[in-house]
C-alpha cells in the first residue's frame, strides 16, 4: 500500500509511523511517501489521522505502478524530455565500450551531426568471458568527460558492480545498469540514493514482475529517474542472440508509469537485424532506443557482431525519421 503523509510531521511522529508500518518512507517536497508491502490491504489504523491519500496496490510492483500515477513519468535529460506527454523516442547511441580516443570521437561526431544528444559507450563491462576486454575502466570515464565538454553530448555508461559505482555515477548523466546486474540491490540502491536518470536494463532471465520489482527498488530510494529497457529476453531460439520481447513492452506501456527505451541491438546480436527492429520499436511509440555503433564494427573489442558502421548507423537514423512522424512522435 502506498500512502501520502503531509510533508510537515515530525521526524519522530515520521519515525515512529514508519516503524510501526513496517514502511519505507521517501520525503517529497510536497509530502511523506509511505509504503507498506502490498500485502497490507487496509489502511493502517496508526495512519489514518495523517493520510492525504491512500493506494491499495495488487502487487509489489507500486511505485512504478500505472495504479498509482496513471501516466509516464517525465524525465529530463540536457534540453529535452522523454515521458510526460512529450511523445519523444530519445536516441541513444554509442559503441559497446569505448576503446581509444580516435574511436569515440569518430563515433561521437557521426552522431552530433545527425543530431543524437546521448553518446552511451561501456567502460566497466560486463563479460561472458573472463579473457575478454574488460573496458578502461576510470580512463575511460575520463574519455567520456572530454566528449561532453567537446561536443555537448550527454553521457550514458554503465555501472557494473560496487567497486566503482561513486565514480560513474560522478562523472555520468546517465546510469546504466546492465542485465547481468538488474538484481545487484547495492547498486540499485546507490543508483536510488543518487539523483542521476538510472537505465536499468532487463536481465534476460527475468519475469517482468521481477524486472519492476528492481525499479520499485531504484524508486523507493527516492530516485524517480528510472528507465526501463527491454534488451531481449533468453528463449529456445539459438539463431539470434535473445528474442526481444515486445508484447513485455506493450505490457510495461499499459500497466508501468516508468519510461520504455529499447535496445535492438544486444537482443538481435547480428547488425543486420537491428534497423528493422529498430524501427519496428519507433513504430510501436518507445521512448527511447539504445543503438550500438561503432567506426569499425569488425574490430570492436566487444559485441563486434552487432554493431552498426557509421554509414548503417546514419540510414537507419534516417529512415526512423518518417515513421515517427507517422506515430505522433519525435526522434530526440
Ligand atoms: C551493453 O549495453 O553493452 C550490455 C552489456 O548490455 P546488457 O547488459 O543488456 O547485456
Ligand atoms: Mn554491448
Amino acid at each position: 500500500m502506498i500512502v501520502h503523509l503531509p510533508a510537515n510531521l515530525s521526524q519522530d511522529i515520521v519515525n515512529e509511523l514508519a516503524k510501526l508500518t513496517k514502511a519505507i518512507v521517501i520525503k517529497k517536497p510536497e509530502y511523506y511517501v509511505f509504503v507498506t508491502s502490498s500485502s497490507v490491504k487496509e489502511l493502517p489504523q496508526v495512519l489514518a489521522p495523517f493520510a492525504i491519500n491512500e493506494w491499495i496496490m495488487k502487487s509489489d510492483m507500486q511505485l512504478s505502478s500505472r495504479d498509482y500515477f496513471n501516466g509516464v513519468r517525465k524525465i529530463n535529460i540536457g534540453d529535452t524530455y522523454i515521458g510526460g506527454d512529450c511523445k519523444n523516442t530519445l536516441m541513444i547511441a554509442g559503441p559497446c565500450s569505448i576503446e581509444d580516443e580516435e574511436q569515440i570521437d569518430t563515433i561521437c561526431q557521426m552522431l552530433v551531426k545527425l543530431g543524437v544528444k546521448v553518446l552511451r559507450a561501456g567502460c566497466f563491462k560486463p563479460r561472458t568471458s573472463p579473457y575478454t576486454f574488460r573496458g578502461l575502466g576510470i580512463d575511460g570515464l575520463k574519455l567520456l568527460d572530454k566528449m561532453r565538454k567537446k561536443y555537448g553530448v550527454k553521457i550514458a555508461t554503465e555501472v557494473r558492480d560496487a567497486t566503482h559505482v561513486d565514480a560513474v555515477i560522478q562523472y555520468a548523466d546517465i546510469v546504466q545498469i546492465g542485465a547481468k546486474s538488474m538484481y545487484d540491490h547495492s547498486l540499485l540502491t546507490a543508483c536510488g540514493q543518487s539523483d542521476k536518470i538510472v537505465i536499468l536494463k532487463r536481465g534476460f532471465g527475468t519475469t517482468l514482475q521481477e524486472f519492476v520489482n528492481c525499479a520499485d527498488f531504484i524508486l523507493s530510494q527516492g530516485n524517480d529517474n528510472v528507465i526501463l529497457c527491454e534488451r531481449g529476453i533468453r528463449t529456445f531460439e539459438t539463431y539470434t542472440r535473445f528474442t526481444l520481447d515486445l508484447c513485455g513492452v506493450a505490457w510495461l506501456k499499459k500497466h508501468c508509469n516508468l519510461p520504455v527505451i529499447l535496445d535492438p541491438s544486444h537482443a538481435m546480436g547480428y547488425d543486420y537485424g537491428v534497423p528493422d527492429l529498430a524501427r519496428a520499436c519507433v513504430a510501436m511509440g518507445v521512448d527511447g532506443l539504445l543503438i550500438e555503433s561503432h567506426p569499425n564494427p569488425k574490430c570492436a573489442l566487444s559485441d563486434a557482431a552487432q554493431q552498426l558502421n557509421c554509414n548503417q548507423f546514419t540510414d537507419m537514423y534516417n529512415s526512423l525519421l518518417p515513421i515517427a512522424n507517422a506515430v505522433g512522435r519525435n526522434i530526440v
